[in-house]
């Protein structure tokens, strides 16, 4: 059985939630202030994790005490903390999100994920069999320099490239598995797609993004499942039918699922069939971390 190592952020998000939003210059009285681990590398390493992957991080944090609350929260998922470096020189990565009516405003400020670098992945003990992951809120240079370790050492690599942003043709090459919502594939292939878009226009639009042949490409479309293109063959695994109350975090379920199942050796549709099933147990459940499900809870649905 493989390891999955993730190299990507870690944040404190911060939501205080209020009536209604302040006007510039304005302060209103707000109701509540909450404190969830977040950012997208520690969401799909949570997620692997709990779903019976051994699972390393590799990222930073800042000194101050949301470094040390994070890093108490990761231990607790049983995540090697090992790779996990401590940076005085700025702040842990930290979220600021305001929700007031069903709308909510977001500032992230980077902070010591800004400082994940080239060096922080070179000695990530990756081997034949394993699994590596990233997203895009760390440095590009850096997933570059994972990916190419992760390729001289015989592991597959993953990468979410959330949130979107251009990535270079020497990256996209040396992704094994793409899996990017359809919104993040429009932006990537310079063609806008909805919720609503057909299938066979999706396909297109990912066959034109394809970098290699060999390289495989899942869209998750929300409700409506996910969609892969692989060498030899295009499907679809369609959406569960549940109760949505918080689609927070779901990408990342689906992503931290699928790298459990492929370091285990499982084949690319049934992991993807598996995240599927594993992403729509989150989407009922409030938060990011928190509603991750195990792999007894996806078993009992499957
Ligand atoms: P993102 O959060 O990155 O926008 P999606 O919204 O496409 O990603 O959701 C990722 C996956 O989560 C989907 O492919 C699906 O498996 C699951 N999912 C999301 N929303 C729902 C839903 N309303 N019902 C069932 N499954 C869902």
């Amino acid at each position: 059985m493989g390891r999955v190592f993730v190299a990507g952020s870690i944040n404190m998000d911060v939501v205080a939630t209020a009536d209604r939003h302040p006007r510039v210059g304005e302060t209103v009285a707000g109701k509540q202030v909450l404190y969830f681990p977040g950012g997208k590398g520690a969401n799909q390493a949570v997620a692997a994790s709990r779903l019976g992957a051994k699972t390393t991080l590799i990222g930073r944090l800042g000194t101050d005490s949301f470094g040390a609350e994070l890093r108490t929260f990761l231990n607790a998922q049983g995540i090697d903390p090992g790779s996990i470096k401590e940076t005085p020189e700025t702040h842990t990565g930290t979220a600021i999100i305001t929700v007031a009516a069903s709308d909510n405003t977001i500032v992230v400020i980077p902070g010591s994920n800004a400082l994940v670098s080239a060096d922080d992945v070179a000695d990530a003990p990756l081997a034949k069999g394993d699994v590596a992951v990233s997203q895009f809120e760390i440095p590009l240079p850096t997933i570059a320099a994972f990916f190419q370790r992760a390729h001289t050492a015989g592991a597959t690599t993953v990468l979410n490239p959330a949130p979107a942003q251009k990535m270079s043709p020497e990256l996209l090459a040396l992704v094994d598995i793409l899996v990017l919502n359809e919104t993040e594939l429009g932006f990537l292939a310079g063609t806008e797609l909805t919720d609503d878009d057909e299938t066979a226009k999706i396909i297109a639009v990912a066959r034109k993004l394809q970098a290699r042949e060999d390289q495989t490409i899942c869209v998750t479309l929300g409700k409506r499942g996910v969609l892969a293109l692989a060498s030899s063959e295009e499907f679809s695994v369609p959406g569960r039918v549940v109760k949505a109350i918080d689609t927070t975090g779901a990408g990342d379920c689906f992503v931290g699922a699928l790298a459990s199942q492929l370091a285990d050796g499982v084949p690319l549709r049934a992991a993807l069939a598996f995240a599927n099933a594993a992403a729509s147990i989150s989407v009922q459940r409030m938060g990011a971390g928190p509603s991750m499900p195990t792999a007894a809870e996806v078993a009992a649905i499957l």
